[in-house]
């Protein structure tokens, strides 16, 4: 297509059209062709319809397998309604975004089916029950519909074919600082990212993706299976990441593209280095990507001496979808972001150099979050939006993140950005990778708290850590308190998460 479609929906219909009979996605043994995908979601739509989905009501998914999940979702925007991914091992999180989001209609697996009836969210009419596409799904528990049931017998509906600025897409925000917060985008907004990213890594049809990221957020969903969809690509998901495994799927799949959060691109350097530390061959691969958490310099040198390929870093938000990325041609800098993607803006509110909020603005901006005119207030400034991380820019425009200013630690009324530290930690042979924290401390306020995992194999005591971080930062950026823990906490989307370090290193809440 020489010009992007206006929705996700025309996108499919093109690709069904054109590349009708290509895999679109494989999982397994299993695989949707573009036009099974299409005709499977056509069924999906139909039996939300028939269970009354209306034009811009949004409709939850929650499926743990992956195709069942894209087939109810491709479902969900083929009725005209707005999908809401949810994670399928939710429990206390139903009760908030059940009701916030106005969800009409649920998929999802039959435990999350259960725990989302008993929430008695309001304005939920119909949960169905899935199982993994072509295995005749399971009976759900009572009161809820069976969905490859509804799917079979509900007659066709007529199509519903939503505008460019229909909303397409309610994502909640992780909730690490307070609860969920629901980010709407429209059909545009998804596509114009789309392009962005289509043109910045020269992503064609004749691509094959290797997709380790969960499809509950906005890294596997918009960039992972609507890329798919508007670049009319093949695309592979594992089931849980195991890195050997995933080396040979990358072989034997052919795939030229992985998008991956730094957690994959340290188990795959394990496994080469298990694996003898020969060169993985993978000629058809060209291309790697890691967003969602910071790529630690480490890893980015370590990867390039085994694989042979630079890591390209890109930065994104639910909230703004990606907005900068290494470049595809060019030097790839390893710890920064990259430039603005074409159509994004980006400028941070400091003195040329120093490190300040990062702020954006484009066409996919979110336009506020559900139901928080408050929170709305304090995220825009002058139709930017605040994305509360931190960073520095170059001169030419590159980015580069010092971490969320919720974060930053102010130490006896000195600043200090995780980042930083983080940095001089990883750059310890022995340290894969660290998280640094504020801790509580009575004389300075707030001190540094770092917490590090090694390297297979590796030893290294703490003092020693410390002291080689401490010769290379000011002494007041200097880790006061400080552990070895044997992985880092992280949440479902692979960022580590700051408050359980805080625990690991406060002994409590
Ligand atoms: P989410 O909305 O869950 O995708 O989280 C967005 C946040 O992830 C951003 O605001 C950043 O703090 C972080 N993030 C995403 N990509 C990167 C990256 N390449 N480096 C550092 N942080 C990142």
């Amino acid at each position: 297509m020489t010009r992007p479609p206006p929705t996700i929906v025309e996108g499919l219909r093109h690709a069904a059209t054109v590349r009708g009979s290509k895999v679109a996605f494989r999982h397994g043994a299993r695989s949707l062709t573009f036009r099974d995908l299409l005709a499977e979601g056509r069924g999906a739509a139909a039996a939300l319809v028939r269970r009354g989905l209306r034009p811009g009501e949004v409709a939850a998914v929650a499926c743990g397998d992956p195709l069942a999940r894209i087939v109810a979702h491709v479902g969900v925007l083929l009725a005209g309604g707005v999908a809401l991914p949810l994670n399928p091992d939710y429990r206390e999180e139903l009760a908030t975004i059940l009701p916030d989001s106005g969800a009409g209609v649920l998929v999802a697996d039959a435990p999350l089916a259960e725990r989302a009836l008993a929430v008695r969210s309001p304005t939920l009419r119909a949960v169905f029950s899935t199982g993994p596409v072509g295995t005749g799904g399971a009976d759900g528990p009572a009161g809820t519909v069976p969905w490859d049931e509804a799917r079979a017998s509900a007659s066709p509906v007529p199509e519903r074919r939503p505008l460019p600025e229909d909303a397409a897409l309610l994502v909640y925000t992780s909730g690490t600082t307070g609860p969920p917060k629901g980010v709407p985008h429209t059909h545009a907004s998804l596509v114009a990212n789309l392009e962005a990213l289509r043109v910045a890594w020269a992503w064609t049809p004749s691509d094959v993706l290797f997709l380790p990221v969960v499809l509950f957020h906005v890294h596997g969903l918009q960039n992972g299976v609507h890329g798919t969809i508007l670049t009319a690509c093949t695309t592979v998901i594992p089931g849980r990441f195991d890195a050997p495994g995933a080396l040979a799927t990358l072989d034997r799949e052919g795939c030229t593209m992985m998008f991956g959060v730094p957690t994959h691109y340290h188990r795959l350097l394990e496994a080469a280095a298990a694996a003898g530390g020969a060169r993985p061959a993978l000629p058809a691969l060209r291309l790697f990507v890691s967003g969602s958490a910071p790529l630690p310099p480490g890893t980015f040198e370590r990867f390039r001496v085994a694989f042979g390929h630079e890591i390209l870093e890109r930065y994104g938000m639910t909230e703004t979808l990606m907005i900068a990325s290494n470049p595809l041609a060019g030097p790839r800098r390893p710890g920064a972001v990259g430039r603005a993607l074409p159509g994004v803006q980006v400028r941070v509110d400091a003195p040329a150099g120093e490190p300040g909020e990062v702020l954006v603005r484009g066409p996919s901006v979110f336009p506020g979050y559900r139901n928080r005119p408050q929170a709305n207030a304090a995220a825009f400034h002058e139709g930017w939006f605040r994305t509360g991380d931190i960073g520095t820019l170059d001169p030419d425009g590159t980015l580069r993140l010092v971490g969320r200013a919720t974060e930053t630690i102010n130490t006896g009324g000195l600043k200090v950005y995780p980042r930083e530290v983080e940095a001089a930690l990883e750059s310890h042979p022995a340290v894969r990778e660290a998280a640094v924290v504020a801790v509580p401390d009575a004389d300075l306020g707030e001190a540094v708290g770092a917490a590090v995992a090694l390297r297979e194999g590796a030893a290294a005591d703490e003092a020693a850590i410390v002291a080689y971080a401490r010769e290379r930062l000011a002494g007041y950026k200097k880790p006061r308190r400080f552990a070895i823990l044997p992985a880092l906490p992280r949440n479902a989307v692979g960022k580590v998460d700051k408050s359980a370090v805080r625990r690991a290193l406060t002994g409590g809440g």
